[in-house]
Parts: structure tokens; C-alpha cells; sequence
């Protein structure tokens, strides 16, 4: 049976994984986060002490990456311990940052990714999904925001909390983080020729979830 597979791309902060959550829970697609498989190895690095590139292409090998998906719901699994919940702070959002241009490290979850995709009917969000995992995806988006929204939403998120970054501080961290993606050598984020761009700096969440699934359900159809 032929799989439906949905490429969502874009910088980090852009909302991919909330929106793409929201559509696949709507549609009854399985929504596949893969930065949270780049997260899980930044986790095994940090606890490692091995987030130099050539000490982690020394380990990859050992590090097994599993998904789980409980409820529709995606569970990343480290050598077996469920570690979606450790995989969010800033610490280990600076390492995925930096083993992601690994090229080991991207061809070792490629042929998990693109299983998943084989396998079910997907909404997959990360940076190089329209570009190289999902090339035929049945619909990609790149979806963006401008650096100054990504980081007013993020801290207007994390504001109550205690020991939240300044503003400046999260500008600092997207900006990093953009230039990081955008100039490794392998596999960098950029919006696949035949992607649709869509812009949220102006958009509300629903008017985004809205637009996306009505392209969805125009392919379906
Ligand atoms: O999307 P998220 O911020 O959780 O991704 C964590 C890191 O993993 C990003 O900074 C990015 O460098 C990397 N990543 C990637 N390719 C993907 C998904 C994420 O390089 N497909």
C-alpha cells in the first residue's frame, strides 16, 4: 500500500513540530519529530562526554535509536530508555546543534526515517526531510518565521519559568543555531525546489495548522 508522506522543513523555532502534531493528530497520520532523534544522540554525547565529532563517528555505532508511538504519540528511545522527556535543554539543544554535521551521525538514522516512512502514513518535520530523506514526499513545506518571532514566541513560552533566558539571549541561541544548520557540508537547511513556503511570521497557530491540513486534504482527494 502506497503511504501518504508529508515533508515539513524549516529552521528551529518555526513551530514544525507543534503544528505537524496538531495536522497528523487531526488526519490520523503519525507525526515523526526527527530532531528529537538528533536530540537522543546529543543526550548520549553530553552524558558521554563525547560531543567532539570524532569521538561521537567513534560511538555512533553503539548508539540505538528507536521510535515509539504510543497513542500516535512519539517516544524516542536511547538503547532502550525512554528519554523523550531529557532531551529539551539547552545543553543538549547546543550538542544536536553540533553532531548533527556529522555525516555518520545523519546516515545512521536516514534508514530509520525513511522505514517509518515506508511504513506509514507520516508527517515527518527536520530540516533536510523535502531535501534528502523524503525526495518524493507527497507534499513538503518549508516553514519559517523571522529569527526576532521565533525568539519573542519562545520566550513569551518560557517566561514563568524560572532561570528563563533574556530575549537577547534566545535571539542569540536561534541565530546560532540557524547558521549552524544552514552551512554544515551535509545535508544543510534549505528549502527544497518544490517545497511551498509558507511564512508565519504574521500567521496564528490555528490559521497555520488550517492552511497546512487543507493542502493535505487536497492531495488525499
Ligand atoms: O528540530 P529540533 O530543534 O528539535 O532539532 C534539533 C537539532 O537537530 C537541530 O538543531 C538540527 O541541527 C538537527 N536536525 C537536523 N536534521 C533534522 C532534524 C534536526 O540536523 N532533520
Amino acid at each position: 500500500m502506497k503511504t501518504i508522506n508529508i515533508a515539513i522543513d524549516g529552521p528551529g523555532g518555526a513551530g514544525k513540530s507543534s503544528i505537524s502534531k496538531a495536522i497528523a493528530a487531526d488526519l490520523g497520520f503519525i507525526h515523526v519529530d526527527t530532531g528529537a532523534m538528533y536530540r537522543a544522540i546529543a543526550l548520549y554525547a553530553v552524558r558521554n562526554e563525547c560531543t567532539a565529532p570524532e569521538q561521537i563517528r567513534a560511538r555512533i555505532k553503539d548508539i540505538d535509536i528507536e521510535l515509539k508511538f504510543i497513542g500516535g504519540v512519539q517516544r524516542v528511545m536511547l538503547c532502550g530508555e525512554d528519554v523523550t522527556d531529557y532531551i529539551r535543554s539547552p545543553e543538549v539543544t547546543m550538542a544536536a546543534s553540533k553532531v548533527s554535521a556529522v555525516p555518520e551521525v545523519r546516515e545512521h538514522l536516514f534508514d530509520l526515517q525513511k522505514k517509518i516512512a515506508a511504513e506509514n502514513n507520516i508527517i515527518m518535520d527536520g530540516r533536510d526531510i523535502g531535501s534528502v530523506v523524503l525526495p518524493n514526499a507527497d507534499l513538503k513545506i518549508y516553514l519559517t518565521a523571522s529569527a526576532e518571532e521565533r525568539a519573542s514566541r519562545r520566550y513569551l513560552e518560557l517566561r514563568e519559568k524560572p532561570d528563563c533566558p533574556t530575549y537577547e539571549e534566545i535571539l542569540a541561541d536561534i541565530q546560532q543555531r540557524d547558521y549552524n544548520d544552514m552551512h554544515r557540508e551535509i545535508a544543510p537547511l534549505t528549502q527544497a525546489e518544490d517545497a511551498v513556503l509558507l511564512d508565519t511570521t504574521s500567521m496564528g497557530f490555528n490559521e497555520v495548522v488550517e492552511h497546512i491540513s487543507a493542502m493535505i486534504r487536497e492531495i488525499m482527494d
